[in-house]
Parts: structure tokens; C-alpha cells; sequence
């Protein structure tokens, strides 16, 4: 953040409030995993506090037609990513390795630094493309809303959400999946700015159809978390058989970085995780030298995943009473052991997910899913300043 204050996110409060106040709008909230452990913070309550049902609540009382669970179509971006997965690994060997592509933070580092690997970005948009882009298309027709009327509006942990949405191929039958995105700092100032006693609001229930989730589609708020959702699938789908843990060995762990080896039936795969994109340019490097021969890598731009996102509360600001070095870890840990609670941990269990294939999609990587659930991507370029190598002062070594 600037340490001056005048320079800002883009703010969307404005756009958001009138599009509310407008009665033939009918305008939805979806709000991703991470948010649920990090919008009490700013209202005083602990850092870790899980508050969806207050979140929920929040939003409705600003005056949203209808609050949807990112996590439900986090659930949906397992189910096609492990999909990807599966084909590659059974299929199209050479296609490997498979790296997530829901952080447009990572996708967009990745366009301008790393367009060799673009074919092997996974084509599933992220969570809340997918949600806006639903919400347009079966939520509409099944609801008998007109599309036109739709105003689906994201709540993020971050600013580059801002730009993703803003894709041109972020569509979906001429309507842009998503309208607007407001981070959880844009979020705190709505609630205070309504004057709502955030800490003292009932729990409230997510609307259907986008109510019910899986813990896999919680833990996407974390680092990891993508990879070991996609693991309890892709192992279940080989193997017939439910996986609680993932049956991981570490190769190499550094902060931020890790290479490891994890075995389905009798089947191995080498994965990676890397958080923060320092750490993503040293997996691809390793990658390109030949000395790390991946499957599936993780990457998330943001240290510790979105829990630690750019739009999340900044810790030691006015906002927070409560300070902890650790504060992300405490995020990370409250997703999982919230998740470790849920009846259903799968993505391909979830009856939310079943129903929209059944209704909509039919199955995961049809000729439908990858219409709407599907994006592609664009080798951008490096500004002229970064050509040069020296100026990656700290990211060379050979660690
Ligand atoms: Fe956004 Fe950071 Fe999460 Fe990526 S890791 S989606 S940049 S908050």
C-alpha cells in the first residue's frame, strides 16, 4: 500500500450502490473462501475469526438480492481442473506439467514472463468467473431472470481480480461474467459506511442454488489448499477409494516452495506448490533446466495464498486491535479446521455440483463446460526494462 495514501485501488462502492438502488437490477454478491476468515478482523473480532454467516448477513443488509458462496464454484474449478488433469496424465503425457491458473495474479506474471508454459496452464477460469458466468446462463434461465438484468458483483481478496474480470474473453453469451469486484477493504468500508454492527449480526444462510460447499472448495483460500482439493478427487477417480490426507513426501521445502512426490495407486506424481511469484519463476526455472520434472504445480502470487491477498486488512492499520506475525497462518489454519468439520470434503460430492452438471453442464470437460468454464491465454510480453536479466536482482540464484 502506498505509505502516503495517495494511491489506492480502483475503487467500485459507488457503481455497486447505485446498481442496488436500481429496482430492476437484480444484484448478487459472491464472496470467495478467504473472505469468510479475514472480514472480521477489521471489526475488531480475532485474527481467524470464521464469520460467513455474519458475512452473508453483511451483505444483505446493504441491500444484495442475494448472496452466493464462491465456494461452490470453487468446488466446479476442481471438478474440470482434475478433469485436465487426469487427461493429461492418462492421455497427453507431453501436455505435463499442469499448473493452476486460478490466481490471475500468477496467470498474468506467467503471460509476460513465462509464455513458454502457457499451454500448460490449466484452461478452468477461476471461481468467481465461473460463478458470474452461471449465474448468467443456468441460474437465470432456471430462475427466469433476464441475464440483462443481472448484476453479479465479486467479493475478492485482492486487486487483481479487478483486472481479471475486465478480460475481453471473460464472457458468456454476450454478458460480461462478472460486473464488479470489491475487495474485502472496499467491503469493511461499505459495512462501516452502513453503520452495521458487524460483530453482533446473526448468522445467516448462503442462497440457493450457490449455498452448498465442500471443505475442498474452502481450503482454495490458502496456500495448498488447491492442490490437495484436486488431489481428494483425481485420487478417488483413479483409485475408487476416498483420500483424507495426501500421501506426500517432500523433496525440497523452502519458505514458500515446495517439490515433492505423492503416490495414487501406483501411480507417482511430482508436485509443486510455490506462493508468491519469486518462488513461481524458481520452480519454471528448475523446470526449464531439466532438474525438477513436474505433474501438477500450485501457484499463487500472493504469499500464503489469498488469505494474504492484496485486498485482505492490513494488519497494524487503524483497522486491527489485534496483530500477530503469524496473522496468515492463523487465516490458513481457521479455513482448515473449519473444512476438517464439513460432512462433505470432495468437490465431486458436492449435490450443488451434481445438479449443475445434471441440469447444465453435463460433465465435467463437455462440449458446454468448456464453453463457460473455459478461458485461454495471451503471451503479453516483458516491459523493455525487464528484458534484462540483471534486473532480476535475488530471483537467479540456482537454489
Ligand atoms: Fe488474488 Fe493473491 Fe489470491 Fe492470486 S493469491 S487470487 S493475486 S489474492
Amino acid at each position: 500500500a502506498c505509505p502516503t495514501g495517495s494511491l489506492a485501488e480502483k475503487e467500485h462502492i459507488n457503481e455497486v450502490l447505485e446498481a442496488i438502488s436500481d429496482p430492476n437490477k437484480h444484484v448478487i454478491a459472491q464472496t470467495a473462501p478467504s473472505i469468510q476468515v479475514t472480514i472480521g478482523e477489521p471489526f475488531g473480532m480475532p485474527v481467524g475469526s470464521f464469520v460467513a454467516g455474519k458475512l452473508v448477513a453483511a451483505l444483505k443488509r446493504i441491500g444484495f438480492d442475494k448472496v452466493f458462496a464462491t465456494d461452490v464454484t470453487a468446488d466446479l474449478t476442481i471438478m474440470e481442473e482434475s478433469e485436465e488433469l487426469l487427461h493429461r496424465l492418462f492421455h497427453e503425457p507431453d501436455k505435463l506439467p499442469l499448473l493452476s491458473s486460478c490466481c490471475p495474479g500468477w496467470v498474468k506474471y506467467a503471460e509476460h514472463f513465462f509464455p513458454e508454459f502457457l499451454p500448460n496452464l490449466s484452461s478452468t477460469k477461476s471461481p468467481h468467473e465461473m460463478c458470474g458466468a452461471l449465474s448468467k446462463t443456468w441460474y437465470a434461465q432456471k430462475y427466469g431472470i433476464d441475464p440483462d438484468k443481472i448484476v453479479n458483483v465479486a467479493i475478492m481478496p485482492c486487486t487483481a481480480k479487478k483486472y481479471e474480470v475486465a478480460r475481453p474473453e471473460m464472457e458468456s453469451d454476450g454478458y460480461r461474467n462478472v460486473d464488479y469486484v470489491l475487495t474485502t477493504r472496499e467491503l469493511t468500508r461499505m459495512i462501516r459506511e452502513t453503520g452495521l454492527d458487524f460483530p453482533n449480526l446473526p448468522e445467516e444462510e448462503y442462497d440457493e442454488p450457490f449455498d452448498q460447499y465442500s471443505g475442498a472448495g474452502m481450503i482454495f483460500g490458502a496456500t495448498g489448499g488447491l492442490f490437495e482439493a484436486v488431489l481428494r478427487t483425481v485420487h478417488e477417480k483413479i483409485t475408487g477409494d476416498k483420500m483424507e490426507v495426501p500421501d506426500y513426501t517432500d523433496e525440497h521445502v523452502q519458505s514458500g516452495l515446495k517439490y515433492g512426490r505423492v503416490t495414487i495407486g501406483d501411480k507417482t506424481l511430482n508436485i509443486a506448490i510455490a506462493h508468491g511469484t519469486g518462488n513461481a519463476k524458481r520452480a519454471l526455472d528448475r523446470m526449464k533446466r531439466g532438474e525438477w520434472k513436474i505433474h501438477f504445480m500450485e501457484v499463487m502470487a500472493c504469499p500464503g495464498g489469498c488469505v494474504g491477498g492484496g485486498g485482505q486488512p492490513i494488519l497494524g492499520s487503524r483497522d486491527h486491535k489485534f496483530i500477530s506475525l503469524s496473522y496468515r497462518h492463523n487465516r490458513a489454519d481457521a479455513l482448515f479446521n473449519v473444512e476438517k468439520g464439513k460432512k462433505i470434503r470432495r468437490s465431486h460430492e458436492n449435490p450443488r455440483v451434481r445438479q449443475i452438471y445434471e441440469e447444465f453442464l453435463g460433465h465435467p470437460a463437455s462440449e458446454k463446460a468448456n464453453k463457460y468454464l473455459h478461458t485461454s491465454y495471451i503471451p503479453r510480453g516483458r516491459h523493455p526494462y525487464l528484458v534484462d536479466e540483471k534486473h532480476y536482482k535475488g530471483y537467479n540464484e540456482k537454489d
